[in-house]
């Protein structure tokens, strides 16, 4: 197939790289989603943003995508760099004095219901980590069988040394490794930066599975390589997540579904920049976190964020703050009202300057998701002495990657009661072309106090 090329940067290699998808014009993603213990913020969401605008930008180019998010439910542990602490499912499990199976459910609703809000689109599947505890225990017994990882009392631990690879996703030596672990180092462990595959559980504990070294749960990591092999087998070309995935999340990851397969799994690694406040990564540990529904609350809608997201490389940190916010919430609000303005008048103008502009929107995409570029296109379009109607028409093709429902026309104000449900009878009519019917409908609607616009047609 002739599809355009698209370059994207991959951590692994620290280059951009042309994307060559290994099944020709589909491209397999896997996301690292969130642990449900709690609401998701912001940053989270600004990660969960990376995989959506990689999908539609890859869909507008003419590939077609899949996309695995899982969702943590377990092992997840506090501390998670140096692989102790408590499971945070369970932490909050006894904070709101539910089962984790409660906060789970409860947790992944609301990340559903923030994600859509933000107009990230689903992902094809959400696989649960408590679903896939077998998978687990199968990759642990086979890294076991290789020499890679060896158990004591009923803990499986990873034995980094069996992989001199460890550490070349983050840069991280086996020396760093070592200055970098604090504090008292499990004496269990051959080596202190040895991370936990299974972790023998006391009786105690909530969630617990038998397994061939006794009675326990997975470590974090393992699950992901788990299901990303489970569901999109044994090579993919992309997997997601926020920087602070990459070390230890991603680089234990290569080195247990590595060290299982024998071969590379992951084309490109691709990391979304952490979004920060006050200096700080935003983080739901540390408290100093933003909800999407707080972005309601003050009057803002949550495309603003999105639009704020856009405006900065995806790689880069992000710096939020209200005023920003703000600003782009107003700078939304306009765009979508100069797009129903210009959407009024059909123009007559030539296909080769639309062809033009949108010629540069697809490289823009294309050269590793340049959305401040493309930002900046959008504002040079808005400028331009283009016709009105093809500036909405090129607009509204472009929002099926930005996600900013640029075509809306309803505004800030709610609809008069009877209203919505005139609009999609019109809808109905213009789609079997009886314009009679629609215009008698606009009538109505004029009655009721509302103007529609039109826009003609596409494609
Ligand atoms: P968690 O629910 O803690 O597992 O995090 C879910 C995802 O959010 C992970 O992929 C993290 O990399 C990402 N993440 C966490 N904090 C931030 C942040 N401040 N900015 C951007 N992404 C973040
Ligand atoms: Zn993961």
């Amino acid at each position: 197939m002739n599809l355009p090329s698209i370059r994207l940067y991959n951590t692994f290699t620290r280059r951009k790289e042309e994307l060559r998808p290994l099944d020709d014009g589909v491209v397999r993603i896997y996301s690292c989603g969130p642990t449900v213990y709690r609401y998701v913020h912001i940053g989270n969401l600004r990660t969960f943003m990376l995989p959506d605008l990689l999908r539609r930008s890859l869909e507008y180019l003419g590939y077609k995508t899949e996309q695995v998010m899982n969702i943590t439910d377990v092992g997840h542990l506090t501390d998670d760099t140096f692989d102790r602490g408590e499971d945070k499912m369970l932490v909050s499990a006894r904070l709101e004095n539910k089962s984790p199976e409660q906060i789970a459910a409860y947790y992944t609703a609301a990340f559903k219901d923030d994600v859509r809000k933000l107009g990230i689109r689903p992902a094809d599947t959400y696989p649960h980590a408590t679903d896939h505890i077998p998978q687990m225990i199968g990759l642990i017994e086979k890294l076991l069988e290789k020499g890679h990882a060896y158990e004591v009392e009923g803990t499986v631990y990873y034995d980094i040394a069996s992989f001199p690879a460890y550490g070349r996703l983050s840069r991280n030596s086996t020396e760093k490794l070592i200055a970098g672990s604090r504090g008292e180092p499990d004496p269990r462990k051959r080596h202190p930066g040895d991370f936990t595959l299974w972790k023998a559980a006391g009786e105690h504990r909530l969630q617990v599975w038998p397994s061939p070294w006794g009675p326990g749960y997975p470590g974090w990591h393992i699950e992901c390589s788990a299901m990303s092999m489970l569901l999109l087998g044994e090579r993919f070309d992309i997997h997601t997540g926020g920087a602070d995935n990459v070390f230890p999340h991603h680089e234990a990851e290569i080195a247990q579904s590595e060290a299982a397969t024998g071969h590379r799994v992951v084309g490109t690694w691709l990391h979304g920049g952490l979004l920060m406040l006050s200096g700080a990564r935003m983080a739901k540990s540390a408290g100093n976190f933003l909800r999407v529904t707080e972005i309601e609350e003050q009057g803002l809608d949550p495309l603003a964020f999105r639009y704020l997201a856009l405006q900065a490389k995806y790689r880069a940190p992000l710096n939020f703050s209200v005023e920003g916010l703000e600003g782009a919430d107003r700078a939304l609000r306009h765009l979508r009202e100069r797009v129903a303005e210009w959407s009024q008048n059909e123009g007559a103008e030539g296909l080769p300057v639309r062809t033009e502009w949108d010629m540069r929107f697809r490289d823009a995409i294309a050269e590793d998701l340049d959305f401040p570029r493309v930002m900046a296109l959008v504002a040079e379009l808005a400028r331009s002495t283009v016709a009105p109607w093809t500036k909405a028409a090129l607009l509204r093709d472009w929002d099926r990657v930005l996600g900013l429902d640029l075509g809306r026309t309803d505004f800030n104000q709610a609809l008069p009661a009877g209203a919505e449900e005139l609009i999609a009878e019109r809808e109905k009519a213009r789609a079997a072309k009886d314009f009679a019917r629609s215009d008698r409908l606009r009538e109505e609607l004029k009655a009721l106090g509302v103007s529609v616009v039109d826009r003609s047609i596409e494609k």
